[in-house]
């Protein structure tokens, strides 16, 4: 089947297509989606332009409604959704179902933002003057998303765009073009304006590049790599365009002496091989205290290999496909790199079948100075980092250039209390993966990782809105 753009309420082919495969078996294919370029940025930036100021202007009632209709309409096609995210991105059929109820539940809670878009009413300085302070859409906004998350990225982006009375260009990951698609079909069914999201599909070189330079485009909300991202922002800051960015991570966890080891090997194998290690969130630093380092790499090296990998449709599979054959050469390069650093590499080997499939893999006696340490893999690999103490695990953690996520495995109160004071990251967890966060709070980094205002919950406003100060003389 062939997949459209949609661009001003309709859906328009390309001559162009990317043909959308399934990484677990390359003979499955999904769909061919239309490939654009430049030209087609132009048309649903004047589509937007056109429908901005009816849209920005519309009753909140109206926005509410119609992300709470595409909310529910997600829920209803959650199965269907689900198997559709599996097949083009290769997470398990549950890790797919859950990010796919995931999506319904961000449009859901952005539905009652639109309600509560509040603003001051301050005294001023001068007898008699009123002054109120509001918040008004920013403009058309340019999405720019990647392929790990493929429904709950665009729909942590597009639902707050759209609350706060902003119209949309939206451009996914060339690899997983289906889940946005299926994403303006349901907004198509919730009776969203002709204009208001568009959806335009094709390479980043062309279609991203167009999004960054567009002189219409008021602000860039962009996720992926940070090669990428700091293009983005240099071209963005060029343009005179807002912009928000989530990039990469090298996530620590620490596992002191103290702590519960079937509490730290079960937010290990998740942290950090779950959704196949393909998650900006994911455990790829494991910093372990001597007291209980040779047990911990037992237990871990042991779970790791019980894993299951295969066919992420299957209910039994644990660790679905690397995502393609690009990424399965970097991670082979990685796992190469890991003995010649002079790790102990356990597991990694490659999974049978017509797709990427390889098992996990633990750098054991790892340094954190080492480059399978440093860089983000982004696959089933974590480096095991032996420290003397918990001031040594809290120096390393934070030696790092990136700062999204970062935990700590402990029972005692003190140490959790400190760990969370002092870790340098956006997002601290203790006890729990680093991975795995809720949609009604803040997510996003610091350092290498991050750069702008933060993403989801009520703090999404700040990027999705401007501030208007007004003075009023009687
Ligand atoms: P990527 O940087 O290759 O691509 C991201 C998006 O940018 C894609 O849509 C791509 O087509 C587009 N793009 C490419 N070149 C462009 C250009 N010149 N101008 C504008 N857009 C361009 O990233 P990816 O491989 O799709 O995703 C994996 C990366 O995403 C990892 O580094 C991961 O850590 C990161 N990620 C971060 C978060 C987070 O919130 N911090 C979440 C998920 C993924």
């Amino acid at each position: 089947m062939d997949f459209a753009h949609f661009i001003g309420g309709q859906w328009v082919a390309d001559s162009d297509v990317t043909t959308n495969r399934n990484p677990a078996n390359q003979d499955d294919i999904i769909g061919t989606y239309a490939r654009g370029g430049a030209g087609r940025v132009d048309e649903a930036v004047a589509a937007a332009m056109a429908a901005l100021d009816d849209w920005a202007h519309a009753s909140p009632q109206i926005r509410h409604d119609v992300l709470e209709k595409a909310g529910a309409l997600i829920v209803q096609r959650k199965d269907e959704l689900g198997r559709l995210l599996a097949r083009e991105e290769g997470k398990t059929i549950a890790e797919a179902v859950g990010e796919t109820v995931r999506a319904a539940q961000v449009f859901k809670f952005f539905a009652g933002e639109a309600l509560r878009n509040t603003g001051d009413a301050v005294a001023s300085v001068r007898p008699g003057v009123e002054v109120t302070i509001e918040r008004e859409p920013v403009g058309v906004i340019g999405l720019i998303t990647p392929w790990n998350f493929p429904i709950a990225i665009p729909a942590w982006k597009m639902a707050p765009a759209l609350a706060f009375g902003n119209t949309v260009v939206m451009k996914p990951a060339e690899l997983t073009p289906g889940c946005a698609w299926e994403l303006a079909n349901i907004l198509e069914q919730a009776g969203c304006p002709a204009g208001v999201f568009n959806l335009v599909m094709g390479p980043g070189s062309q279609v991203g590049a167009r999004i960054v330079e567009h002189p219409d485009i008021a602000a860039v909300s962009f996720t992926g790599s940070v090669a990428t991202g700091r293009r983005v922002a240099v071209d963005c800051a060029a343009n005179g365009k807002k912009v928000q960015l989530e990039m990469g991570g090298k996530n620590p966890m620490v596992v002191v002496d103290d702590a519960d080891l079937d509490v730290a090997v079960g937010a290990a194998l998740n942290g950090a091989f779950f959704s196949t290690g393909q998650r900006c969130t994911a455990s790829s630093r494991l910093i372990v205290t001597k007291g209980v380092h040779d047990a911990f790499l037992d237990r871990l090296t042991a779970a790791a290999a019980d894993l299951v990998v295969g066919d992420p449709l299957d209910a039994k599979t644990q660790i679905g496909p690397v995502v393609d054959q690009s990424q399965m050469d970097q991670n082979m390069r990685y796992l190469t790199l890991a003995s010649e650093e002079g790790c102990d590499v356990r597991g990694g080997g490659l999974g049978n079948g017509n797709g990427f499939f390889m098992h996990p893999a633990i750098f054991a006696g790892a340094t954190n100075a080492m480059r399978v340490s440093r860089e983000e893999i982004f696959g089933p690999m974590a480096s095991i980092i032996k420290v003397d103490d918990y001031d040594e695990a809290l120096a390393v953690a934070n030696d790092t250039e990136f700062g999204l996520s970062s935990g700590i495995c402990t029972t005692s109160l003190k140490l959790a209390s400190h760990f969370r004071r002092h870790a340098k990251a956006g997002m601290v967890m203790v006890n729990l993966p680093t991975a795995g966060v809720d949609y009604h709070v803040p997510f996003g980094g610091r350092k290498g990782s991050s750069y702008g205002p933060r993403e989801q919950g009520s703090y999404a406003r700040e990027f999705y809105t401007t501030v208007k100060t007004s003075y009023i003389a009687p």
